[in-house]
């Protein structure tokens, strides 16, 4: 359970004083549902409101603070003019407008005769001083309150800085001075704040090197949120490291005879990546394996020897693809390899049904079934093993921490290997994949040609059709991809419908049109005329990105290039990278080009390697985003900043280990500390699921 001290922050943001109806929707849009999400939003600039010059001496443009003895009201004669209150000190005389107020408030605020300190920036229109709605407006007595330094928060329409301001102030009094969990020694050696001094110091900065992430109020933060990331990380590896997992160690028969069938040999990384997998599969633990690899490296036939070690052992496998397009691909490679061997595989979609399944679950019960292939599919009720003790995951990043547990629930303590083709840079695999150990293919198989990759601007447009024209003459088959914006799903699709209908008036009938509004089995069909060639052209929405395998398909035009992400076009060229012919990618681009947009283009155009292409992507967009969506499960951390704060991680990741190899159920005085810090961060799941008590 959450510990006490904790829940006046977690609390809905409703609970804060003045906030409003209005109000309430706004800030939990851009702060989030809970009274401790204010605490994470954090101000990136300042305003210094120290400048307290006099009326004549004030100068233009500057944020300024004054007091006054207010001599005038003069309301407007009609709507668009402003309501204006005349001030005045001993060196001279000023004027503040205000558009669209109510006289009463106005008088009550600014009472003739009176004085008030104001703050606000000050014009001059025809010499005299003017300031348009002050931000400030307070008795003498008062002043000090506004005088000095406040923290710029980034907003949204209709939430002013001061609201913002006031409701964090209330957040923060709700914070308590919690018991440390960071290490003495560490904490010393960074010279970090207590947390609650570091959320003051940070969100009451006194200069902009305060704002920056690289600030000690910030660092201490950001530490704070890594550690709690990688512990529940650690946390879910300590658990799952424990637990009895059952130790395969095939005879290698039917490896041996697919070995032999291949028409190449493995390559190095391969190989050492097979030994790692092989490794944890002998142990007596469960397996809880990520391997990565760029695209064409290799990855089906890594996972089919390990899923053969499991078949040697008597015991079944399954491999799960996010898409029934890929599944189908996979099945279709592994397929035939198992038929010569006699080791049975067979598919099993969401469009298998009625007898044809039946048969297939009946099969699979008994045990006739060696491999199952599949989509997720495979994981629901009715799907039962007779003895699955092994699951490959082919992820493209869908699965969370959670799913890929319960995924191996199916089997008796089933081992996990989850594969990905997105390179992903150290610093995310720690974050997003920490829980897992880690193998890597760093080398694609020999003899490959580098794609031939080209910038060129849209304009060009007529050339690139006509080279194209001369290119499908000879024989090749290209993907033509337009682009898809999520906000208007409808225009893209309208765009890319056109761009269909233009190329079929130039190339006729075999072009080919596919987009994600489409049924699946819409989808395969007409892939699966591009793959026999029926098609030479296929139009395509990003739908393509997922792993489709057409060795055929050479050349690639990317309408737009410029919309997409790093990650998004790496994975799109990857797609005709398989082949031994050279292949041509074009990318096109339109005007605004931004720098960031110029940079990724850039990096295309000089390099295929994933792993350099990742690392750069995660420079240019620093961080979450890398790899798509937030929904991806690299969420952005709040606090913490891959860009900068990359040696933090290192050393939460290295300090979790260690708490968890002493402390495993955070019981001493520091990992009572922890399970506070831990539920602060929202790692509930870690602490519910992973400690006792
Ligand atoms: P990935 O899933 O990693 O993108 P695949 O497993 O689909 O890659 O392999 C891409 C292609 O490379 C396939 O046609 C496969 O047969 C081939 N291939 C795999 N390993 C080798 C190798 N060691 N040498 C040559 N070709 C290979
Ligand atoms: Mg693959």
């Amino acid at each position: 359970m959450r510990p006490q001290v904790l829940f006046p922050l977690f609390t809905d943001v409703a609970s804060l004083k003045g906030i409003g109806a209005r109000y309430e929707k706004l800030i939990k849009k851009l702060c989030g549902e809970k009274v401790v999400n204010l605490l994470w939003h954090l101000p990136y600039s300042i305003i210094d409101r120290s400048y307290c010059p006099k009326i004549k001496q004030a100068q233009e443009g500057r944020i300024a603070t004054l007091k006054v003895r207010i001599t005038e009201h003069q309301p407007p004669k009609t709507r668009k003019q402003p309501y204006k209150v005349y001030a005045e000190d001993d060196s001279g005389e000023m004027v503040l407008n205000f558009f669209k107020v109510y006289k009463d408030s106005i008088e009550k605020n600014l009472p003739t005769g009176q004085e008030r300190v104001i703050s606000g920036k000050v014009e001059r229109f025809n010499g005299l001083l003017q300031m348009t709605h002050p931000d400030y407006i307070v008795k003498p007595e008062e002043a000090e309150k506004i005088i000095g330094k406040e923290a710029v928060y980034p907003l949204t329409a209709g939430v002013s800085n001061k609201m913002l301001h006031k409701l964090i102030t209330q957040a923060l009094q709700r914070v308590q001075d919690y018991p440390e969990w960071l290490d003495t020694h560490f904490k010393q050696k960074e010279n970090f704040m207590p947390f609650r001094k570091a959320l003051e110091a940070a969100h009451n900065p006194q200069t902009i090197a305060d704002t920056e992430p690289t600030s000690l109020a910030h660092r201490r933060l950001a530490y704070d949120e890594l550690l709690a990331n990688q512990l529940a990380l650690a946390l879910v590896r300590n658990k799952v490291k424990k637990q009895a997992g059952r130790a395969f160690s095939g005879d290698g028969r039917y490896r041996k005879q697919v070995l032999e069938e291949l028409p190449f040999e493995l390559t190095g990384a391969q190989q050492r990546v097979l030994g790692e997998i092989f490794a944890d599969q002998k142990a007596p633990f469960r397996m809880l394996r990520l391997l990565q690899g760029d695209v064409g490296s290799g990855k089906t036939i890594v996972a089919l020897l390990s899923m053969l070690n499991i078949v040697e052992c008597g015991a079944q496998a399954a491999i799960m693809a996010p898409t029934e397009i890929l599944a189908k691909q996979h099945y279709e490679t592994i397929e035939p390899l198992c038929a010569k061997i006699g080791v049975k595989a067979a598919l099993l979609t969401g469009r298998v049904k009625g007898r044809a399944r039946q048969q297939l679950l009946a099969a699979l019960e008994k045990g006739e079934i060696d491999i199952l292939i599949g989509t997720h599919a495979l994981f629901v009720d009715d799907v039962k093993f007779k003895d699955l003790g092994f699951v490959v995951v082919d992820e493209q990043h869908r699965f969370g921490v959670q799913q890929r547990l319960s995924l191996s629930g199916k089997g008796r303590d089933a081992d996990v290997l989850v594969m990905t083709a997105t390179p992903i840079p150290r610093t995310l695999v720690l974050t997003a994949y920490g829980d897992m150990e880690y193998s890597k293919i760093d080398e694609v198989p020999a003899g490959r040609k580098p794609v031939d990759t080209r910038v060129l601007p849209l304009s060009k447009l007529t050339d690139v059709v006509a080279g194209l024209k001369r290119k499908l003459e000879e024989g090749c088959r290209a993907y033509w991809v337009c682009p898809l914006v999520e906000e208007s799903e409808k225009i893209d699709l309208a765009a890319a419908e056109e761009r269909y209908e233009t190329l079929k008036k130039i190339f006729g009938d075999k072009v080919g049109l596919v987009h994600g509004k489409m049924k699946e089995s819409e989808k395969d069909a007409v892939m699966e005329r591009f793959k026999r060639g029926e098609l030479t052209l296929l139009v395509a929405t990003t739908v393509i990105e997922v792993g489709v395998n057409v060795p055929e398909a050479t050349i690639m035009i990317v309408e737009h290039a410029e919309r997409f992400g790093l990650a998004q076009l790496h994975q799109l060229r990857g797609r005709i990278k398989r082949g031994f012919q050279a292949s041509n990618c074009i990318l096109m681009y339109g005007f605004p080009l931004s720098e960031t947009s110029r940079a990724r283009l850039d990096i295309m155009r000089r390099t295929e390697d994933g792993f350099e292409i990742a690392e750069k992507d995660l420079e240019l967009r620093g961080g979450g985003e890398i790899l798509g969506t937030r929904q991806s499960g690299f969420s952005l951390f709040k606090v913490a900043d891959m860009t900068v704060h990359k040696d933090l991680l290192y050393t939460a990741n290295k300090d979790a280990k260690m708490i968890v190899e002493t402390d495993s159920q955070l019981k001493t005085p520091r990992g009572e500390a922890l399970r506070i810090l831990l539920y602060l961060f929202e790692q509930d799941d870690a602490v519910r699921t992973y400690l006792a008590g």
